[in-house]
């Protein structure tokens, strides 16, 4: 998994290239913190960002939806695309408006949309993707009908050309300015889970199940989806 990849035109970071990155780790790192992304494409010259969840297997990016969605009819035969990933971390507040900030990490990467055609291969995706938000949950879930995989669309993008970008510290104020009198500094951010819901008529225990502890109120989503993506990874 380690190495750097490859930087071109499209992926050489031009404005602040220290917060930047092209090594495959750290740019794994932030793709296996999240489970949104923004895919970007152009139908008929109209430009057009989607938002959508997403899961990672090796180095390969996939989403997937309705068979129906303008995305996915027009993504399936191929087409260059841009998705990004970000995470907010942090809103960093200085002595002067103009340099007001955010501390974020965050992923590019450019590809060429391949779609996942059959229903094996449709299969095996879906199942790779709830195994990497719910270990454990598929073996007890009623088996997916062929009807149900005929509805969707899988494609994928290869994590070749892509680039990470980094913002941490805290505030960058220019010496001048460090005399303004106001609070100055940095307030973290992050998604929190909240506690779980039970559906009414559940059949089982309302606790959630042992493989999904990590699941617990007041957890941090990125790290419980970090520690799921690097128990895959060893598993
Ligand atoms: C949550 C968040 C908030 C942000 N807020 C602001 C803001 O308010 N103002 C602002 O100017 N910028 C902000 N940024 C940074 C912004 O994403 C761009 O990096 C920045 O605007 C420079 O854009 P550019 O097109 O000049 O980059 P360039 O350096 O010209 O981009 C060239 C290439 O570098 C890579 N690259 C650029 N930006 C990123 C990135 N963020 N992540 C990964 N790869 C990247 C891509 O491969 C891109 O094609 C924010 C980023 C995040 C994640």
């Amino acid at each position: 998994m380690s190495g750097s990849l490859p930087v071109t035109e499209r992926t050489r970071l031009r404005r602040r290239p220290q917060r930047g990155s092209h090594e495959m780790d750290t740019i794994l790192r932030i793709l296996d913190a999240g489970l949104l992304c923004h895919v970007g494409y152009v139908i008929a010259g109209e430009p057009f960002v989607t938002p959508t969840a997403y899961w990672r297997e090796g180095h390969r990016l996939y989403w997937h939806g309705s068979a129906a969605s303008r995305m996915l009819r027009a993504l399936a035969p191929g087409l260059p695309v841009c998705v990004t990933v970000s995470h907010l971390d942090g809103l960093v507040l200085s002595r002067t408006g103009f340099t007001h900030s955010v501390l974020y990490r965050s992923v590019v990467v450019f590809g060429r949309t391949a779609a996942v055609a059959d229903r094996d291969g449709k299969r095996r995706a879906m199942d790779a993707f709830l195994d990497r938000l719910y270990p454990g949950r598929r073996q007890e879930l009623r088996p997916t009908e062929n009807a149900e995989l005929d509805a969707i669309e899988v494609v994928s993008i290869p994590i070749e050309e892509a680039s990470a970008k980094i913002r941490d510290g805290g505030v960058l104020d220019k010496e001048e300015d460090l005399g303004v009198p106001c609070w100055a500094g940095v307030i973290p951010v992050r998604a929190t889970l909240g506690a779980s819901r039970p559906d009414s008529g559940i059949l089982t225990d309302p606790a959630l199940p042992a493989p999904l502890a990590g699941y617990r109120a007041g957890a941090s989503l990125d790290e419980v989806l970090l520690a799921m993506a690097s128990r895959d990874a060893a598993g």
